[in-house]
């Protein structure tokens, strides 16, 4: 397929990982250590008083906290709005095919982002995950058969070393902000911190984020400035 391309530009800072794996295998060690998970438990509201968080509102009754921080991605601003905080945080739909290599021979070695498609080929493994597309289309998790195709098509013209029959599609929503920045730091709300708004970048910039609103939290000086990435620089 050389006559394909007419040229490329070499990243070699980048670096491909498993978020999957990685997320699992975080929980793990935060479980290890004392984190407790409530995995599967709905958020209903948040328990406000007075100007300061005392908790979370969830479907199995009120979790009590000295401090609270919102990390719902796209859907942070439904939990906020009614506390009087505006987040211009909106879903930006996207898509990812995933294909179990059959030919390694011809399957990519590490991520090529394709220009022209505007997407990304990984190789996770022994798959091949291709992701790409930005719809707005509010909050929907709807599989369109036209965006299969575009990507099985575009995955295929460059890497025909996988079985298509057998990927797995998916879709998901970039929680992303206007100026495409996210928001994570204090709110007007005592104890109530926002973390979200991490677009197309949420997991490269998850421990980063985290680190941060952890020493805020924690009444720490971040290592970075992070005044202009509170939810107070849209005011
Ligand atoms: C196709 C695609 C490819 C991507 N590729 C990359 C990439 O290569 N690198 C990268 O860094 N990022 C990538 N991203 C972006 C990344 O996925 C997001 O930035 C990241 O997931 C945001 O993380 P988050 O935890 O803030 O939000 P989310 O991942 O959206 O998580 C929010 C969670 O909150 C839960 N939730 C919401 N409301 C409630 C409620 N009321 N009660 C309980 N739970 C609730 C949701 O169910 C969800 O699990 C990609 C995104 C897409 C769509």
């Amino acid at each position: 397929m050389r006559e394909k391309i007419v040229g490329g530009l070499l990243t070699p800072k980048d670096e491909t990982g498993d978020c999957f794996k990685f997320s699992n295998a975080l929980a793990a060690k935060a479980a290890a250590l004392g984190v407790r998970f409530n995995y599967g438990s709905i958020i209903r509201g948040l328990d406000v008083e007075g100007g300061r968080v005392h908790g979370v509102v969830t479907a199995h009754g009120t979790i009590g906290a000295d401090a609270v921080v919102v990390a719902l991605g796209s859907f942070s601003p439904l939990l906020v709005r009614p506390h009087g905080i505006r987040l211009p945080v909106y879903p930006v739909k996207g898509y990812s095919l995933t294909i179990p290599i059959t030919d390694a021979s011809r399957a990519p070695e590490s991520t090529v982002m394709d220009e022209t498609y505007k997407i990304a080929i990984t190789r996770l493994g022994d798959r091949i995950r291709v992701g790409g597309m930005a719809e707005i289309s509010g909050y929907t998790n709807d599989l369109g058969e036209p965006r299969r195709l575009t990507l099985q098509h575009s995955v295929t013209d460059l890497f025909p070393g996988g079985d298509v029959s057998k990927a797995s599609f998916w879709s998901g929503l970039r929680p992303m902000t206007p100026d495409g920045t996210p928001v994570i730091g204090p709110t007007k709300i005592a104890g109530l911190y926002l973390n979200t708004g991490h677009g197309t970048l949420g997991w490269t910039m998850s421990s980063g984020s985290a680190r941060l609103v952890a020493d805020l939290v924690s009444g720490k000086k971040p290592e970075i400035d992070a005044t202009d990435l509170a939810v107070a620089r849209y005011a």
